[in-house]
């Protein structure tokens, strides 16, 4: 950890903090709003008190983002300046359109992710075989498809700088999308991550339980290239950041924060990525435009994981039929094996991870 660097900063924020109705501040100028599951944030530019939206949630987002605007800058100032997409994912830019169409307001993306936002490429498919819970196993029936906001669409300048921002920068990390950005304040170390990282394991009846905020790789059903995530997560954990504001979760501060990302970076083969899935072994290739140019075949993975389930199904099923020629401790003893099996089944097809004690349960819960 570079502590010079650390300690060179402003200390800006220790904590964000309740402004009502899922909103919070999360350092001077910047407010995250969470709609279900997702966050978007407006930045204000203190320089010249106007601000920008950063990413547009669900569908449903924006009247909850009007109401956080006029709330903050009055009824005269809640149009932005612009809009930044950290990436066009479904639950990232679902109020994109009808925003940019009624503010009139430029959108700027990295051109690698213009596809997706133009009309032109649909994401390669969402990987429901990584398993961990619901959100992963459901990641089929997600939208994938693009938008076509190109009436509004910029791209980011090259140089790094983000309009309308003087005080941020803009940093390329693919690998969730392969035109993904992440957003940095140098001056108290505030990074907005999107989807590179995350600090919510919500699936996970635990976490949920304790409200324990977790550093975790970007959401596994929904990223094709494990090489390049792992890679960025290592360059935003070189800016040693003070303040981690991502797409889904809490923002977290601090030492603490710093050193869980760290630790995500340095085991990401273990803690950032699932052991298995469509995308672990090779990854799909996106040509310098970022159109998908090569997908993986599901194929062994899928054959694989309904082999291993079928077999521990009918092994399941043979022993739970033996049971009822068993008496006493045997006959509770072969149901719970038999039980245990069909269970495991689930597992393979990777319905939930946490049910199996076997399996670790953290790595596995997806963060959406
Ligand atoms: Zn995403
Ligand atoms: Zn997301």
């Amino acid at each position: 950890m570079n502590q010079t660097l650390v300690q060179r900063r402003e200390k800006s924020a220790t904590e964000e903090r309740s402004v009502g109705n899922n909103s919070w501040i999360v350092a001077p100028g910047v407010w995250r709003l969470k709609d279900i599951f997702v966050n978007v944030y407006i930045i204000q530019n203190r320089e010249r008190t106007d601000w920008v939206l950063v990413d547009t949630g669900l569908k449903s987002t924006a009247s909850k983002i009007r109401s956080l605007a006029s709330s903050l800058f009055g009824g005269s100032g809640s149009r932005p300046k612009a809009i930044i997409m950290t990436h066009a994912h479904f639950d990232h830019r679902g109020s994109l359109l009808e925003l940019a169409e009624e503010w009139g307001t430029p959108v700027y993306c990295h051109h690698m992710e213009r596809p997706y936002l133009t009309g032109q490429s649909s994401y390669p498919p969402a990987d429901p075989s990584v398993g961990g819970g619901m959100m992963s196993l459901l990641s089929f029936t997600y939208p994938k498809g693009p938008i076509n906001a190109s009436d509004y669409l910029k791209e980011l300048p090259n140089d790094g700088t983000v309009p309308e921002l003087e005080d941020w920068k803009w940093i390329h990390t693919p690998g969730h999308t392969p035109g993904h950005i992440s957003l940095f304040r140098e001056k108290d170390g505030l990074l907005i991550a999107g989807d590179a990282f995350v600090t919510t394991m919500q699936e996970s009846v635990l976490a949920v339980a304790t409200q324990k905020e977790f550093v975790c790789g970007p959401p596994k059903y929904f990223t094709p290239d494990w090489g390049a995530a792992a890679r960025s997560v290592k360059e935003l954990a070189a800016l040693e950041p003070n303040i981690m504001a991502t797409g889904h979760g809490h923002a977290m501060y601090g030492d603490l924060a710093r050193k869980e990302l760290h630790k995500l970076s340095r085991e990401f083969w273990k803690r950032g990525m699932p052991a298995t899935g469509r995308y672990v072994k090779e990854a799909a290739a996106f040509d310098e435009n970022g159109k998908p140019v090569h997908i993986p075949s599901a194929k062994g993975v899928l054959i694989k994981k309904i082999a291993i389930a079928a077999a521990l199904f009918a092994l399941g099923y043979l022993i739970s039929r033996q049971r009822k020629n068993t008496k006493g401790i045997s006959k509770l003893a072969t149901g719970q094996l038999g039980s245990a099996l069909k269970s495991s089944a689930l597992v393979a097809l990777g319905a939930t991870a946490a049910a199996s004690p076997a399996l670790p349960s953290i790595p596995l819960i997806p963060a959406i």
